[in-house]
């Protein structure tokens, strides 16, 4: 039984189809037959980007996903887009930009509801799956030790299962029905980023048809807390989001104002993109308090039967465009621990192979977030924080000069690898190396033909 039939469910929902006779998937919404916005999952509205892991587990998963992503107007590596393998995103971090080749690291040039599309339709294709719209779950069913989970209770019936995963998102009831049935609910992490969005979809004028894929960052200043994003997503359109953190405060949502926002920001790309092209919709804004990471794993008290993976268990700072492939990693991680066949401690075993899958990405947004001093409870110092703010600022101005650089601090972004290999030796002499011994080569004329100052 799989509570939500967001990206992490549906995930969740294929790779249980493989150790399951029948899998059922409860979601409170209405699901649309066509790539469509929730009521329930307002973030949609947002850009969503995907991390070359996310599209490594997806594809694996889904056969044929970059294909159908394509059929639905997408752009996608290696398969519609011939230019793809020359298009780039580019990480503009105030003085410095990274460019990030995207045949190696990007995910897709698709919007979330256009992935969650094509995910849906061929998890519900699936023989042993059932997703049940329309059906919140409201409680947990146990047996009468209390120790085993054994269901959901809805509004209609009661429904039984061998296995409980809750992927109900960031407001997850999970700790709460834990407690219902006498169980203390798990240890938290919270961090206080207060994120604001602000978010357009627009179609680009005819003349512009920029070389790149996306555009992440594009902060005013070194240190700055607000930022813009640009996808290229299907249909040739442009999703642009606006975000700020802790103190970088409001973010108008206003055309004109944004605009005005916008040209504050170092990457003029990115006002550019807002300029040259006409909204499809209305401007949305939403707000993000904080973020949580439920600590299962640690929890000694659990009953069996019963998971929390994707947002549920972890949800980090959205604007690092984890969350989609944390999830796709973490039921890939279930899946895993499934196949090892054993029963005993399966919960234990499972609850922490997610926790070390998720882990990676909170450590990495944990420590940015502490960069722009957001408060935090229950927090452990982290990797990030001991490498120390001198390290980090000096790895990203050799990343944007030196390519063995960019690509080890690419694939730790990416959570191809841990954080901790930007510390290994190698990485560290060419980090530490005077910067002013590099040769940029073409690289820095493609990062200024970018950034509008060739
Ligand atoms: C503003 C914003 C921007 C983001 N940008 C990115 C990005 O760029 N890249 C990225 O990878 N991620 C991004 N994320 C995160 C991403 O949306 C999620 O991490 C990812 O989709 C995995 O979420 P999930 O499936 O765990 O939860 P959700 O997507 O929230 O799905 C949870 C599902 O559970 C259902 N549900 C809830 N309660 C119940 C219940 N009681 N019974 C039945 N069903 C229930 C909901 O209706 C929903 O369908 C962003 C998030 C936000 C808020």
């Amino acid at each position: 039984m799989v509570l939500g039939a967001g990206v992490a469910g549906l995930v969740t929902a294929r790779v249980l189809s493989e150790h399951y006779d029948e899998v059922v998937v409860v979601e409170r919404d209405e699901l649309p037959d066509r790539p469509g916005h929730r009521r329930f999952v307002p973030q949609s509205h947002h850009a969503h980007g995907l991390l070359g892991s996310g599209r490594r587990v997806l594809v694996g998963l889904f056969p044929g996903l970059s294909a159908e992503l394509a059929a639905g107007g997408a752009l996608t590596p290696g398969s519609n887009d011939p230019a793809m393998g020359d298009r780039s995103l580019f990480l503009v971090r105030g003085e410095t930009t990274i460019r990030i080749p995207a045949w190696w690291s990007a995910g897709f040039g698709a919007s979330r509801i256009l992935l969650e599309h094509a995910i849906r339709a061929r998890v519900r294709a699936l023989p042993n799956v059932t997703v049940l719209d329309r059906t919140p779950a409201t409680g947990l069913l146990t047996d009468r030790s209390r120790r085993l989970v054994t269901g959901v209770r809805t509004p209609g019936e009661d429904l039984g299962g061998d296995l409980v995963v809750d992927a109900s998102g960031r407001n997850s009831p999970l700790p709460e029905w834990l407690e219902r049935i006498g169980y203390r609910p798990p240890a938290r992490s919270v961090v206080h980023s207060d994120v604001r969005y602000v978010s357009v979809v627009t179609e680009p004028d005819p003349s512009f048809d920029p070389e790149w894929l996306a555009i992440l960052g594009g902060q005013a200043e070194s240190g700055s807390s607000v930022g813009g994003v640009v996808l290229r997503v299907e249909h040739g359109l442009l999703h642009i989001s606006f975000g700020s953190i802790a103190r970088g405060g409001p973010v108008p949502a206003d055309l004109a104002e944004l605009r005005g926002f916008a040209d504050r920001l170092t990457a003029p790309v990115v006002a550019e993109a807002l300029r040259r092209s006409t909204p499809t919709g209305p401007i949305r804004a939403f707000r993000v308090r904080s973020n949580t990471r439920r600590h299962y794993d640690r929890t000694r008290e659990m009953p069996e039967g019963v998971l929390a993976l994707g947002d549920a268990a972890s949800a980090a700072n959205p604007i690092y465009g984890q969350g989609m492939s944390v999830a796709a990693l973490s039921a890939a991680a279930l899946g895993r621990v499934l196949a090892a066949g054993d029963d005993a401690g399966f919960g234990r075993r499972a609850a922490r192979a997610i926790a070390a899958t998720s882990g990676a990405a909170w450590r990495l947004a944990l420590g940015e977030d502490l960069r722009y001093g957001c408060r935090t409870e229950g927090v452990r110092p982290s990797w990030t924080a001991r490498f120390g703010e001198g390290y980090r600022n000096r790895l990203e101005r050799a990343a944007a000069l030196d390519p063995e650089v960019a690509a080890a601090f690419n694939d730790v972004l990416n959570l191809h690898r841990p954080l901790s290999s930007l510390g290994s030796p190698r990485i560290a002499r060419r980090v530490l190396r005077p910067l002013r011994d590099r040769d940029p080569g073409p690289l820095s004329a493609t990062v200024a033909a970018v950034l509008g100052v060739a």
